[in-house]
């Protein structure tokens, strides 16, 4: 045996990757390589092994610790301080017991069959999971919104009612499998006798067949369609934050279990709020008498327009904070603020009158002025 390949090299991965990250790595090298897709390939058995070892040490926190560490034991073992002491080794039938252990072919209802994209491998196949976006506005976001959502996807077909036979006729339990959707297999592979189940060849893992399809689904019980759905927002949500509905998905092929729906917010700029977590920021520019004198302006917020009383000699870029203003938390109780800066505002051309007046006041201002320094940096 040749000396072991590094864990993470073997995955494909970065050495901080995350638990998922591993997952998603292994899942997709495990199907790749899986025996039963590469009969009598011992190259990719030995890949699957492989992967299956990175991916038992790698997902456990402490083996991983450890062979972050320490690293492989020594090849042939005997003096410790390597990984676990004695080093650890899957073999092939260890890794395809890992692999069903860990993405489920054991009980009923097929993961498996999903992994491998289709084709009727395992018993009765789940309908596809859906991901659509939905757009919301800021303000909806920040109170929350029911929206009605249209979702094109497989629903039931209406002619035989998702039974897959045709009007009159009923589909019967398969005769080779007795309805399991599974048949046993014993298979020679390189390391002697191997059992596997595969998908009933008769019914394609459904457990029943259908004598006289559906003309209008052609058997499958499902046929193109929309469903009108109502999606409860909630108050606080962001761009990327998502909802998973349960069995809204592609509905399942002959009455199999319908797939997920996965709906994506995606929240509009507003045009006049910067949203900063549950905080809105907004500008509020006010004229340099008004920050002299002191004034009271009227501050746009998401529940319309509220009052901000502005004291005289206020500096300008001062931020002022509206408690409660904000967005809702979307996990725990309580709003976030709206915080007001105001930006003293100077115009660009003045009237004569104006300017007079203006001079009169620069010479009295002068003298007071601080001198420069980090005012608004401490
Ligand atoms: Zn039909
Ligand atoms: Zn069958």
């Amino acid at each position: 045996m040749s000396a072991k390949r590094d864990y993470y090299q073997v995955l494909g991965i970065q050495k901080g990757a995350s638990v998922s990250e591993i997952k998603k790595a292994y899942r997709k090298l495990a199907i790749k390589h899986h025996p039963d897709k590469n009969p009598d390939d011992e190259s990719a058995a030995e890949r699957f092994r492989e992967a299956t070892e990175a991916y038992e040490v790698l997902k456990d926190e402490k083996k991983r610790s450890q062979y972050d560490q320490f690293g492989h034991a020594p090849e042939g073992g005997g003096y410790g301080g390597g990984y676990g002491g004695g080093g650890f080794n899957v073999d092939l039938n260890d890794a395809l017991e890992s692999f069903l252990r860990n993405f489920g072919m054991g009980g009923a209802g097929g993961g498996f069959g999903d992994m491998f994209g289709g084709g009727g491998r395992g018993a009765q196949q789940r309908g596809r999971d859906l991901q659509i976006t939905l757009k919301i506005s800021l303000a909806d976001a920040a109170r929350g919104v029911t929206k009605k959502l249209k979702v094109n996807k497989q629903v039931v077909c209406g002619t035989c009612h998702g039974d897959g036979a045709a009007p009159g006729s009923k589909p019967v339990t398969c005769s080779q499998c007795n309805g399991m959707g599974r048949v046993r297999q014993v298979r020679q592979s390189l390391l002697g006798q191997m059992m596997t189940e595969v998908a009933c060849p008769k019914c394609q893992g459904q457990g029943r067949t259908v004598s006289n399809p559906c003309g209008n689904c052609r058997g499958s019980g499902t046929v193109r369609g929309e469903e009108l759905l109502e999606v409860k927002v909630p108050a606080g949500v962001s761009t990327g934050n998502y909802m998973e509905m349960q069995g809204k998905g592609d509905h399942g092929v002959q009455g199999a279990a319908s797939g997920h729906l996965r709906v994506v917010f995606d929240v509009e700029e507003n045009e006049i709020f910067v949203r900063h977590g549950d905080d809105l920021l907004i500008d509020v520019p006010v004229s340099p008498v008004d920050l002299m004198l002191g004034t009271k302006v009227e501050v746009p917020t998401l529940a319309g327009k509220v009052a901000l009383k502005i004291p005289a000699g206020t500096q300008s870029h001062k931020v002022f904070r509206m408690r409660g203003k904000g967005i809702t938390h979307v996990n725990r109780p309580g709003t976030g603020d709206q915080l007001v800066r105001v930006l003293a505002w100077t115009p660009d051309k003045l009237d004569k009158n104006v300017q007079a007046k203006l001079e009169e006041v620069r010479e009295d201002l002068a003298k007071r002025i601080p001198a420069p320094g980090r005012h608004l940096y401490d």
